[in-house]
């Protein structure tokens, strides 16, 4: 299971990099392939689209079985939404060896386009319905929300779903002041990467779509020269001298 990061090649580890070249096949949703697709060269590769996810994995199972070295790619991390953990499901109590090789996820490579506002606790969570009925989806951003962490949000929105953001924007407004810094990245780690800083209140103006990821704030987030930062406290310790300059 290789996690291959946010699609630059440039956040593709060496440990990543080496198992792709290893693999004999490669499985991957399609879609992503071209980030990596220097390195196919002649491999097998099973795609399905992306509703075919299980199909995939049960594909490159078999094909573990039969002897191949597979690489089921995810992007980002494959353990963080990702194929890994469908892939051990599958493979059950069967002795076939597995490698997980970490990825840099849409998390930390949204957070480094913005500045560093995953300082403190930090909680993630999917806005996807697909696999989670809202209810569930709704008591965790409520929770997040009340509990303080910055929360970084997948999956905010596909063509079926439009509603996910406002409702978690009504959510956060409940426990956050209305001027808290919402952080919303684009194809984060890729060339083509957009980053910009919005406050909660007018969170609605910003684009979203499936390759964003948004990072709101905690309460003691703030923007310094359009970069968004949660201290983690040491401002509160003595020998601390620099000037907070409080932004944004
Ligand atoms: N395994 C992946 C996450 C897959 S879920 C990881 O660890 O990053 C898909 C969601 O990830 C997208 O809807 C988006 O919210 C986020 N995402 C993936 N790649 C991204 C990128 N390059 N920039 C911003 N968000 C990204």
């Amino acid at each position: 299971m290789v996690g291959i990061g946010p699609g630059g090649a440039g956040h593709l580890t060496p440990a990543a990099r080496r198992a792709l070249e290893e693999a004999e096949v490669w499985a991957g949703y399609a879609g992503f392939l071209p980030a990596v697709d220097e390195l196919r060269g002649e491999k097998r590769v099973i795609t399905t689209g992306m509703t075919g996810e299980v199909e995939r994995c049960r594909r490159a199972v078999e094909a573990a079985q039969n002897g191949d070295t597979v690489a089921v790619i995810s992007s980002g991390d494959a353990g963080v939404y990702g194929m890994a953990g469908l892939v051990l499901q599958l493979l059950g109590e069967r002795e076939i060896s597995v490698e997980v090789v970490p990825g840099v996820t849409a998390a930390t490579a949204a957070a480094a386009a913005l500045g560093a506002p995953l300082m403190h606790d930090f909680a993630c969570i999917s806005l996807s319905d697909l696999l989670t009925p809202w209810e569930t989806i709704a008591a965790r951003l409520e929770a997040a929300a009340r509990a303080d962490f910055v929360t970084v949000l997948y999956n905010p929105k596909s063509k079926r779903r439009q509603e996910g953001v406002a409702r978690s924007r009504e959510i956060f407004l409940r426990h956050r002041v209305p001027a808290t810094p919402v952080g919303v990245v684009r194809e984060a780690g890729r060339e083509t990467q957009e980053a910009a800083i919005y406050r909660l209140e007018n969170l609605l103006e910003a684009p979203v779509d499936m390759l964003t990821t948004l990072i709101i704030g905690n309460s003691q987030t703030y923007v310094a020269a359009g970069r968004m930062i949660t201290p983690r406290g040491y401002e509160n310790k003595t020998g601390f001298n620099e000037e907070r300059v409080m932004g944004g």
